[in-house]
């Protein structure tokens, strides 16, 4: 199936709404039934009906259908967030006893629940480097359950094999899930390579104008079954219909966006490579990357999101660079419109935070949809107080 049909046919029945080309949104919590039998036939299949939208509902479905056919999956899941998309995947596999292999440096609240939320109900679990295929299988122990991926991460974009670790994942019988936020499906298809479970962050490329959080899981028929039936039900972290409309919208152009942010970034990414004030740049699509070879085999390509560490001498340098940049808004998240900055200086010496693991001079950098010039020409400014 074409990536144009799926975001512009798949789904819609615009026959049963007046033939309209957006479609409706159906922002109703409850439908009706014509008769008894009709109530009970229904209620033996809640997934595959509308009775409740905590449940099923009309638009979100639409969105759904669409989600699992780019991720070349059977089924998709919608969630009010990423966060909750992944907590969901990952309850869905693990009862108290059992352990959990993770990459290191996974997105900070899937560290968190790990770290601090499962371990409460008795899952252990262990952080390994996901680049090295002997550590995840030397980390694998009798009571493991999952293995838990993120390729490539969204900070310093380490990799990980996935056609290797899903058969890592079937030898040890483990439930293989990762974080594909970063690729979004139109540049990365895990489940084609063998992983069990994709979950994203909706927020980022697929919605991508920075007004929705959302989050997704998607998988087989008989996986989403079971989410559907105990944690999606049971924790109720739906998305609105209202929302789900507005990431169906977002989803119409995200080839065009994230296809604009990649070729911007090349630029930028030249200039930066130029300039006697950057040290190194960090993207999984450059040939100085560490897992280019990696990169390329599995990626079909990505957009414009990277990490430079600068030259400078002190952090205070460091925030001057940021106080003269125009173009380019201070803020966490990736994946809108608008090119983003972020400054992991400013995440040291935080009151109650550890600091970071990775060094103050990086630089996280989103590249939107501006002209390639403009960020250019702000990003030249600001090093020029280095
Ligand atoms: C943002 C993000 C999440 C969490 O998604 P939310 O929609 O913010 O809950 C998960 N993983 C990655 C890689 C992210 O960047």
């Amino acid at each position: 199936m074409d990536i144009s049909h799926i975001i512009n046919q798949l789904g819609e029945e615009r026959e049963n709404y007046f033939n309209a080309v957006s479609p409706p949104i159906i922002q109703s919590s409850n439908f009706a039934f014509k008769n008894f039998r009709a109530f009970k036939s229904a209620m033996a299949n809640e997934l595959g009906n509308h009775i409740y939208t905590r449940g099923n509902n009309p638009t979100v479905a639409i969105l759904r259908k669409k989600l699992a056919a780019l991720e070349k999956a059977e089924d998709a899941l919608v969630f009010s967030s990423g966060a909750a998309a992944i907590a969901n995947a990952v309850i869905s596999q693990v009862q108290a006893g059992d352990h959990i292999v993770c990459v290191q440096n996974p997105y900070s609240w899937t560290h968190t629940l790990l770290s601090k939320f499962l371990s409460r109900f008795g899952v252990e679990h262990d952080f390994v480097d996901g680049r090295n295929l002997d550590a995840i299988q030397s980390a694998i122990k009798s009571n493991t359950k999952v293995l838990y991926l993120e390729s490539p991460n969204s900070l310093t974009f380490e990799l990980q094999d996935l056609k290797a670790c899903a058969a890592i994942a079937k030898k040890h019988k483990l439930i293989s899930i990762i974080d594909n936020s970063y690729c979004s499906p139109y540049y990365q298809n895990p489940i084609s390579l063998g992983i069990d479970i994709v979950v994203h962050s909706g927020t980022k490329f697929i919605n991508g104008h920075s007004d929705v959080v959302n989050g997704i899981v998607c998988s087989s028929k008989v996986i989403i079954n079971k989410i559907f039936h105990h944690e999606f039900m049971t924790l109720g972290a739906i998305i609105s219909p209202n929302d789900a409309f507005l990431v169906m919208r977002g989803l119409r152009t995200m080839p065009l966006r994230m296809e604009r942010s990649f070729t911007t970034a090349l630029k930028v990414i030249a200039f930066l490579k130029e300039h006697p004030k950057v040290e190194k740049i960090m993207f999984p699509l450059d040939p100085s990357f560490d897992q280019y070879e990696l990169a390329k085999k599995q990626m079909k390509g990505c957009a414009g999101f990277f990490t430079f560490s600068l030259k400078a001498d002190s952090m205070e340098k460091v925030e001057l660079f940021f106080s003269k940049l125009k173009r380019f808004l201070l803020a966490v998240s990736w994946g809108g419109h608008e090119s983003l900055i972020l400054p992991i200086a400013a995440l040291y010496g935080i009151e109650g935070r550890p600091d970071p693991v990775i060094p103050w001079n990086l630089v996280r950098m989103y590249i939107g949809l501006e002209e390639a010039d403009v960020l250019i020409k702000d990003l030249e400014t600001a090093l020029a107080v280095l």
